[in-house]
């Protein structure tokens, strides 16, 4: 299924968002690649947060979290990827 339009976002405090932090496009992998299926096909980014970017999320060293959709049958799930 064909990921969504990649957009790279930007803090509302206007801090510098250095990180892997975006919506759609292909997931970032730290460590590791997986695949989240739903309907027998991959399931697509609706978007990443990277633990770099919000260090008040207090999510473990270097992590992507993930949010991911089957536009299918509009199902989310989400999942993790830390380094190291
Ligand atoms: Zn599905």
């Amino acid at each position: 299924m064909d990921e969504l339009p990649e957009t790279r976002l930007v803090r509302e405090d206007r801090r510098q968002v250095g990180g892997e932090t975006k919506l759609g496009g292909r997931p970032t992998f730290l460590c590791g690649e997986f695949t989240e299926e739903c309907c027998s096909e991959p399931m697509v980014l609706l978007g990443q947060f990277d633990e770099l970017d919000f260090p008040e999320a207090e999510l473990p060293d270097r992590m992507i979290a993930y949010v991911l959709i089957c536009r299918k049958c509009q199902v989310i799930t989400c999942a993790a990827s830390a380094k190291g």
